[in-house]
């Protein structure tokens, strides 16, 4: 199959602007990185521009090599031990009130990074007191003693993404599990803490398995959902099977909101960290 053409509703605007050197000089300036750039993410003009970012700890080398994803793969470096207090004067030069983390997996290391992760929503909670912080957590391999590690720094909102449908999740990411995804989900939503979960279409998923995949989310508690188009970053990434119309993303919101999602989020330009401070009125003390 040749390469699709791209529709005129996913043209985006090149990164420049005031805003957006602010943000790329704050984030240079500490030596940090952001999805936004490693993910090659569309929205990087707007989001900066707005004084937005995510930014990603423990280096920008992923241990897994999923393949929508445009991060590199190979061997980490050992975490920086300043990173936490490196983010959260970040969070306060950006003038934060709601800040996204994520990370790359880091199945190098024997607790896949969760003290890092503990420390560094610790430090920016500590440095931020008026900050809700939303973290993109890995699976931490489904282990709910590393979960609880991370869970001791009380994030505000905890996302970890679904990315696909059941079927389509061994060649999209290779080395995740749905099933245990989900597991991560309930295990984090059954501790009291507000979950949400991503997925892109576009992949070659059916209406019918988005749909039963907004049911397995509400199965595990989580009513915050974001849903955008794939686009494939690099030559070698999945091609697109499938420009999903904005008239399909705004029926998909309602159906979710119907369903019971108290947050969805769903676009063409949709991404899991796109207008998620949007969600702070879900937020306690917000
Ligand atoms: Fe960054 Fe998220 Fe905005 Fe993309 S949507 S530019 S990842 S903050
Ligand atoms: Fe990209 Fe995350 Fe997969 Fe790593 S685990 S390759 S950062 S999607």
């Amino acid at each position: 199959m040749g390469r699709l053409r791209k529709p005129e509703w996913l043209k985006i605007k090149l990164p420049g602007g005031e805003g957006y050197a602010q943000v790329n000089s704050v984030v240079k300036q500490h030596g940090l990185h952001t999805i936004c750039s490693s993910g090659m993410c569309p929205n990087i003009a707007k989001c900066w521009g707005n004084g937005v970012a995510t930014l990603m700890i423990l280096g920008d080398i992923c241990t897994r090599s999923c393949k929508f994803c445009a991060t590199t793969t190979g061997k980490p470096l050992p975490p920086d031990p300043n990173e936490p207090i490196k983010v959260a004067r970040t969070v306060k030069l950006m003038g934060l009130s709601y800040c996204v983390i994520t990370s790359v997996d880091r199945d190098d290391l024997p607790d896949r990074g969760a003290a890092h992760w503990r420390d560094t929503v610790k430090v920016v909670k500590a440095e931020n007191p008026g900050t809700s912080v939303e973290v993109l957590i890995p699976d931490f391999d489904g282990k709910s003693e590393l979960i609880d590690i991370f869970l001791e720094s009380q994030p505000d909102v905890v996302g970890h993404n679904l990315e696909t449908v059941e079927r389509l999740t061994p060649q999209v990411r290779t080395k995740a599990s749905y099933g245990r995804s989900l597991q991560v989900l309930e295990y984090i939503a059954k501790r009291g803490f507000r979950v949400k979960s991503g997925i892109m279409l576009g992949l070659g998923e059916t209406h019918e398995e988005v749909i039963q995949t907004l049911d397995d989310l509400l199965s595990v508690g989580c009513k915050m959902v974001t849903i955008g188009q794939y686009l494939q970053p690099r030559p070698n990434n999945l091609p697109v099977q499938r420009y999903v119309t904005p008239g399909e993303f705004d029926e998909l919101k309602q159906i979710a909101l119907e369903k019971g999602f108290e947050f969805a989020e769903c676009g063409p330009l949709v991404r899991s960290s796109y207008h998620a401070d949007k969600a702070k009125h879900l937020v306690k003390g917000c």
